[in-house]
């Protein structure tokens, strides 16, 4: 075996963000990250949901390497065919006919709010105004930011951007005083992931969606977490039977790699020239990676297997939750919540660390599971022995 001796610089030269754990990870396989001094760790979080088919998947790498070999970037004014194979693809398992793809969910995000804004000045006399809900989150851009509704995010960075009217969860008759001849669309996360993974229920989007049809206005869903495979159906809308008018894609569609897109019925997708675009929008390498991304996913095994693992990891971690005397656990297909019922959460995911396992509290007392797509049941066995350990040690 070759050992590779890795110079570690002690790195001081970043912006201050957050406090990150005094490690420093080097390389990944499947669902394992190693740190620098070759501790291993089943990787639980997978980049926030994004390594789709784990880390450094063979699909990936190839995808990556024959692209690399063909041609890295060409220039957005110019069609490239990876764009068009990929936004085909995306129509038609969506069902929704137009993609504009971008480099992050906000971007994407970002680009929905100025559809929203220009079907409505084209189509309903100036309408600009869009419904989203508490605890809603859409991403750190400016505008992503104000449509968000995340506690902490209230007094930063003000002025936000005009034109986002929040109301409570679940709550269609709040949603139906909100609209208005200004309003040119409801938008939300089919489960808020970042708000501790809380679903909409079926009924709810079924009938918002019967709502906004109703009143004319544009239904938008904010997928970048729920879609391409994540909630065990291609896109989590497909549960509840209905379909978006707008729908945003990112973390998973590029497994790792940055990748966003905007999705968008025939009808509303009204850019004219030079409304938008973006240096690295629809960059051939990245969506080589998302076309055998997506391709691979789509396959109806391969979700047939998210759901069954799915399934699984909820049942032992209800097992798990019944046994310890913990809260409830949510979700769907392999984006899953435990509640700890006590503000431990944060404590148990550094335990976990402690003892190689990558897991994350989105709330003080809440665990989020969303390990690769392709996580075998060894691996999930293996993340809860250590989990219940993490879970015990708290005392
Ligand atoms: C992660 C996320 C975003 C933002 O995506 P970035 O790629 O971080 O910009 C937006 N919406 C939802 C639901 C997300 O989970």
């Amino acid at each position: 075996m070759v050992v590779v001796a890795i110079v570690m610089a002690k790195t001081d030269s970043l912006m201050f963000i957050t406090n990150r754990p005094d490690k420093t990870f080097v390389r990944g396989e499947g669902s394992w990250l190693y740190d620098s001094e070759g501790r291993a760790y089943l990787d639980f979080i997978q980049g926030w949901a994004v390594n789709s088919l784990g880390h450094c998947s063979p699909v990936m790498r190839d995808a990556l390497a024959s692209q690399a070999s063909i041609v890295i970037n060409v220039s957005p004014a110019y069609y490239n065919e990876p764009m068009r194979r990929l936004a085909d693809l995306l129509a038609r398992l969506s069902g929704l006919e137009r993609v504009f793809f971008a480099n992050s969910g906000a971007e994407a995000n970002e680009g929905a709010i100025k559809l929203v804004r220009k079907w409505g000045s084209v189509k309903r006399g100036g309408a600009y105004e869009i419904v989203v809900f508490e605890d809603a989150f859409h991403g750190r851009t400016l505008a992503t930011m104000s449509a968000s509704g995340k506690p902490q995010w209230k007094d930063l960075y003000e002025p936000k951007v005009p034109g986002f009217i929040r109301v409570p969860r679940e709550d269609l008759g709040a949603v139906r005083r909100a609209i208005g001849p200004k309003t040119g669309a409801v938008m939300l996360e089919p489960i808020q992931g970042e708000s501790g993974v809380v679903p909409f229920s079926d009924s709810f989007l079924r009938d918002l969606r019967k709502l906004t049809e109703e009143l004319g206005v544009l239904l938008v869903l904010d997928q970048i977490q729920t879609g391409i495979g994540r909630t065990g159906r291609m896109f989590s809308f497909e549960h509840s039977g209905i379909r978006p008018d707008i729908m945003t894609l990112g973390k998973g569609i590029g497994g790792g790699v940055p990748l966003a897109a905007l999705v968008a019925r025939e009808e509303v997708s009204l850019f004219e020239v030079g409304d938008q675009g973006g240096t690295f929008n629809g960059n051939p390498l990245m969506t080589a990676v998302g076309y055998a991304v997506v391709k691979e996913i789509s396959q109806p095994a391969f979700l047939a297997r998210i759901e069954e693992n799915g399934d699984y990891l909820a049942m032992q971690l209800r097992a798990l939750s019944q046994e310890l005397g913990l809260g409830e656990v949510r979700g769907k297909g392999l984006l899953l919540a435990m509640d700890l019922g006590r503000d431990v959460a944060s404590k148990v995911a550094e335990n976990a660390l402690e003892a190689g396992l990558l897991v994350n509290a989105p709330r003080p007392a809440t665990l989020r599971f969303m390990p690769a797509l392709n996580v075998t049941r060894d691996e999930i066995d293996q993340m809860l022995k250590i989990l219940r350990q993490a879970i015990q040690s708290t005392g």
